[in-house]
């Protein structure tokens, strides 16, 4: 259903046609959404105000759909909130004249800094009113908050959180901490945020009768379509938003598509426990299996721009979370263009980019691929390609967009077919992802075993040919699944979960945490769900390391949107540290909140979890989601009847 009716407005705030949009025309629709769990008043009032925005100053529409979805710029840009608790109380406490004990108290019963924040404003002395807040300029000082590094950065970062404070009225104040914080919590999704921002610009050109117009339904319908279909291309407000303003829904679609140098959200794969269950998905229709690498997934950009003498060519690799890692992976950018075959002038490429040995003839050793552990030892920053010790090899499995064209919407034979005649192998540098058309379950399994023996963690199935073998940008697809081999006896896959607190140690780990408590997280309600308490899997330097890492991260208490059930851990995090875990099966739990309602009034818990490695490609957000975990269960409740009996936390 989509919104239409377009009411007067009740709205308080108002401003003059080109005026900079008062920030409180913003947090009055923020009080209205949080108000609300309905979608469609969500939706509604995120709709109204941006038409409002497109009518009278429509240059702040672009940091007006920022501050929604509570980001700065598109992720490749790296620039991101999500201040620590120490800094936003100093700031408040500052800004008010307060004591940072009496904050922290206010924290603890309050549970929001948000709410403290306005509680701290109140009990202030108003001294003299300064001038109200914009949305532009809020959105340029949080901006240049997240972009200060360096000396005295954490003083300058209180300073421009002082003057947002001191300049904001009514709930104002609760909005801007919980933006720094990177936690809005109105319930606001960026689903809905797209769908707002497509309606407001068919319905801001519209007037009196056409407003009433039976085709108006139609023409939003068909304006979402496009917008979603554009963005999942595109994945850039920066172009989508002034191409909307300027050439409207339509212009979007003729003058936006993947362009090289936008990283787009990739594709991934559902878990699968059993061979027969890919073979049933695929009902005879043609698949095709390839190796599942274990390295880091890399979606390689190629373009050439300016000519003559100003021409150049750039190649940038992207992370799974669209990260720039370009200065990660100097040698990639050094070693691709010896795979790229002539007439080949830009691409799209998706790859796992793997950590390999060279072949050693003096030893008689072949080459070979080497675990991802060693991969994880390469710095993040400043590389040098004569200092890299651990060398990559790129494991080439789709191509997204070739000379000038993108190719989602070609089916896999055929984007196969492009990627092998555009690319060629090179030693220890590059390849195809090793792949087999197979249709028995004896050949399946024997190429998983060959797969698993030769260092990769199983294989992926893909269907290949018609309408299920475009390529999904974002989506989990079922088009697309995993089998691994070591957890085809488990879950069927690992989840990757967020460290949200953690038990003091006994015996031998006093001096360090002893277990963790695990949570997946809630993107609809903008919350961590607790699943399990951690402890095993750690070897002692681990733990040492972890501590060192998770100590820096405590919190005063639980944050409001911890929702952890019946655990009790002795200390709270930040929700920074992401881990991939294994277990042995899944329960319904009295004790944990993960999936709660999805299968059963209780949540769903870990039994036996264990401890495989820091996950530190996946941001807290994409962390395994509760409808995830939910699927999990129903899947071995088919398999093996039940999920065992509830566990306790001690
Ligand atoms: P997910 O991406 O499903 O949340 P994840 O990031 O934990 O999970 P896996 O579950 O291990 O990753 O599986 C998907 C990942 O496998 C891809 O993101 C990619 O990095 C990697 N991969 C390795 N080989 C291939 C291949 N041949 N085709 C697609 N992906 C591959």
């Amino acid at each position: 259903a989509i919104f239409v009716k377009q009411a007067p407005t009740e709205d308080k705030a108002s401003w003059k046609e080109g005026e900079a949009v008062p920030y409180s025309a913003l947090a009055e629709a923020f009080t209205k959404i949080e108000a609300t769990t309905k979608r469609l008043e969500k939706l509604e009032a995120t709709t109204k105000l941006f038409v409002k925005v497109i009518q009278l100053t429509p240059q702040d529409l672009l940091p007006c759909v920022y501050l929604c979805i509570n980001r700065l710029c598109p992720d490749y840009e790296g620039l991101e909130l999500g201040i620590g608790e120490g800094l936003l109380v100093k700031s408040i406490a500052q800004s008010t004249g307060r004591d940072v004990a009496r904050i922290k108290k206010d924290l603890e019963a309050k549970g929001d800094l948000g709410l403290v924040a306005i509680g701290s404003k109140q009990k202030q002395p108003t001294m003299f009113k300064s001038a109200a807040l914009t949305i532009r300029g809020v959105f340029k000082n949080l901006k240049e908050i997240a972009a200060m590094t360096g000396n005295k950065s954490q003083e300058r970062k209180i300073g421009v959180i002082k003057k947002l404070l001191a300049s904001s009225n009514a709930e104002e104040p609760k909005y801007i901490i919980r933006s720094l914080e990177g936690k809005l919590r109105i319930g606001l999704a960026e689903k809905t945020v797209l769908v707002a921002l497509a309606q407001s610009v068919v319905l801001a050109g519209k007037k009196g009768k056409e407003l009433a117009s039976e085709s108006l339904t139609q023409e939003l319908e068909k304006g979402v379509e496009i917008v979603k279909a554009v963005f999942s291309e595109l994945p850039t407000y920066d172009l989508v938003v002034p191409t909307l303003l300027r050439a409207g829904v339509q212009g979007l679609r003729k003058e936006c598509n993947l362009t090289p140098g936008v990283p787009l959200k990739p594709m991934l794969a559902k878990p699968t426990k059993a061979i027969g269950e890919v073979l049933d998905r695929f009902e005879g229709k043609p698949f095709v299996c390839e190796y599942k690498y274990d390295g880091e997934r890399a979606q390689v950009h190629y373009y050439k721009s300016g000519t003559g003498d100003k021409a150049k060519s750039t190649i940038q690799v992207f992370s799974r979370n669209s990260e720039n890692m370009s200065v990660k992976y100097p040698d990639i950018v050094e070693q691709l263009p010896r795979c790229i075959k002539e007439g080949t002038e830009s691409f799209v490429l998706d790859a796992e980019c793997t950590a390999w040995q060279k072949a050693d003839p003096e030893k008689g050793l072949p080459a070979r691929l080497l675990p991802f552990q060693e991969l994880s030892r390469r710095k993040r920053k400043d590389i040098k390609v004569e200092d890299i010790k651990v060398k990559v090899k790129l494991f080439a499995f789709d191509i997204l967009y070739l000379n000038g064209k993108p190719l989602l919407h070609l089916d896999l034979a055929s984007r196969r077919a492009l990627l092998q005649k555009s690319f060629e192998p090179v030693q220890d540098e590059f390849d195809f992802a090793i792949s087999k058309d197979l249709t028995s379950s004896e050949d399946i399994q024997s190429f998983l075993d060959e797969s698993v023996k030769e260092g990769c963690e199983g294989l992926m199935v893909k269907m290949l040919e018609g309408n299920d073998a475009t390529y999904e940008p974002s989506r989990r697809s079922m088009n697309w699944l995993k089998l691994k081999k070591d957890y085809l006896a488990g879950t069927g896959d690992s989840l990757d979960l967020v460290v949200i607190g953690a038990y003091y140690g006994k015996g031998k780990r006093t001096n360090w945490y002893g277990a963790f408590l695990l949570a997946c997280y809630d993107a609809d309600s903008e919350s961590y769900q607790a699943v399990c308490k951690l402890g095993t899997g750690f070897s002692e330097e681990a733990l040492e390391a972890h501590h060192k890492t998770l100590s820096a991260l405590e919190i005063t208490t639980k944050k409001g949107y911890y929702d952890v059930g019946e655990a009790k851990p002795d200390v709270y995090f930040e929700a920074k540290i992401v881990w991939e875990v294994l277990a042995a099966d899944l329960s319904l739990s009295p004790v944990y909140s993960a999936a709660k309602g999805l299968v059963d009034h209780r949540g769903i818990s870990l039994r036996f979890p264990r401890y495989v490695r820091i996950r530190d490609d996946k941001d807290p957000e994409d962390s395994t989601a509760p409808d995830q975990i939910a699927e999990m269960y129903r899947k071995q409740a088919v398999t093996h009847h039940g999920g065992g009996k509830g566990d306790e936390d001690d």
